[in-house]
């Protein structure tokens, strides 16, 4: 019999067998839930031998929801994840022309999910537009509410942006072209330091070297700069003992174990991430400086494919797939299942069971060196075997 994971002082109370709800997914969601699966059943199996165990309970979202029930996203659904507080979801439709606005959207606005966290690793053996991507091990915690993911927005020539603009040009003496779209930047000190303590947790927990704030705070001071300055206003309040800012560290090893607390500017990081990426570990940064990072460090390390990612809030945890359905292979037992399996690894590692997390990495990075992989990586990849989704999930399996 399962039982439910809970959250209680900051920590989650995991039992021997959870019961974690998920979401299979559109297109070829299923192909690569059915895989990723059997991969967690496994690696769980051989780091508890016997003692822990995972209920999966499947919850309905997007066409098989709308096929079943008539909605995308029953209520049913969103009830049972806020109970058992954990899921993972393979990736949706997302309806286009009414119905739910994103499933992904709702879910981290219902559950209050303000970190989106994206690990960036190379895998050996995948192919990469980079001479060294090894040098590349990031771990990016992006603000997931607030900034440009805020939603308040006027279209151009609307009553609300006319209204907004001309309250602004009256009141303050703001220069705005008339007849503009207006969208609203909102970020808060409360929003900006909760991200920021979670990357620093995360980096004292993982024993990683840095964090470094990413913003734009020379052209938007109190927006993009007041993430800057609540971000290590926060460090030094909370983590006194335990981070220092660059400007105080000494040889950058580390200063006896404490966290170096840096800043860089958001252009400047990116070719920061290109040339010198060994000088960087965990990243906090506002929404949109967050979404680019991540997608262009996962670039550099050989594409999305791999890419997993995990909002997480506090007591409340949603793990998935980054890519999307990719449709047009659906049930063609085609597609790498890579991705949903590594956010399983997030998961994992997220609720304390670092073995089996551990377990899986090292399956998948076996399967990739074993050069046995799916299509998408054996066409970049010289003298690979192409594979099945399923047969791809043997290999890590046997390599877990
Ligand atoms: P996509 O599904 O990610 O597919 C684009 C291309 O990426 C595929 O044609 C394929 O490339 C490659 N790809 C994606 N997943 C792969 C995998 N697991 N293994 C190997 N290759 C993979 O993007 P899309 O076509 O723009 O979107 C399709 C639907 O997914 C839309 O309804 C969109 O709204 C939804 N979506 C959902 C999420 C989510 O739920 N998180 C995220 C993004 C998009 P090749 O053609 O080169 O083989």
């Amino acid at each position: 019999m399962g039982e439910r994971i809970d959250f209680r002082d900051g920590h989650w109370v995991v039992p021997d067998h959870p019961i974690i709800p998920f979401i299979e997914g559109d297109g070829t969601g299923p192909d690569i839930w059915r895989a990723a699966r059997r991969v967690f059943d496994a690696a769980v199996a051989k780091s508890a031998r016997g003692k822990r165990r995972v209920e999966w309970l499947e919850v309905l979202a997007g066409e098989k929801a709308f096929k079943e029930t008539g909605s995308w996203l029953p209520d049913a659904t969103l009830d049972s994840i806020r109970a058992h507080r954990v899921a993972i979801k393979g990736p949706l439709t997302t309806p286009v022309g009414g119905g739910i606005r994103s499933l992904n959207v709702t879910l981290r606005q219902l559950l209050d999910l303000y970190a989106c966290i994206r690990p960036v690793r190379y895998f050996e053996g995948v192919p990469s537009p980079m001479r060294e991507p090894q040098r590349l091990d990031v771990v990016i915690f992006r603000e997931n509410i607030e900034d440009v993911y805020s939603g308040v927005e006027y279209r151009a020539g609307s009553g609300e942006a006319d209204a907004v603009i001309a309250f602004l040009m009256e009141r303050f003496g703001a220069k705005i072209r008339p007849g503009s779209a207006i969208g609203i930047k909102p970020m808060s000190k409360f929003g900006s330091q909760r991200l920021v303590v979670k990357a620093i947790q995360y980096a004292l927990r993982a024993g990683r070297r840095s964090v470094t704030l990413v913003h734009k705070g020379n052209i938007m001071k109190f927006t993009e700069g007041g993430f800057r300055e609540w971000g290590y206003e926060i460090a030094k309040e909370k983590f006194a003992e335990r981070t220092v800012p660059e400007s105080e560290a000494g040889g950058g090893k580390g200063d006896g174990g404490r966290v170096i607390m840096k800043d860089r500017i958001t252009d400047a990081m990116f070719a920061q991430l290109v040339l010198r990426p060994d000088e960087y570990s965990v990243i906090a940064a506002p929404n949109l400086n967050g979404d680019l990072l991540s997608d262009a460090a996962a670039a550099q390390v050989g594409g999305l494919g791999l890419a997993p990612g995990g909002n997480v809030g506090d007591g409340y945890a949603v793990f998935e797939a980054t890519h999307g359905t990719a449709p047009k292979y659906a049930g063609l037992d085609k597609v790498n299942p890579g991705s949903v399996i590594l956010s399983g690894a997030m998961m994992f590692e997220e609720l304390g069971w670092a073995d089996v997390a551990e377990a899986i990495v090292r399956g998948l990075g076996g399967a990739i060196r074993s050069r046995r992989v799916t299509y998408d990586l054996a066409r970049q990849m010289p003298g690979a075997t192409e594979v099945s989704t399923s047969q791809f999930a043997e290999g890590i399996i046997e390599h877990v």
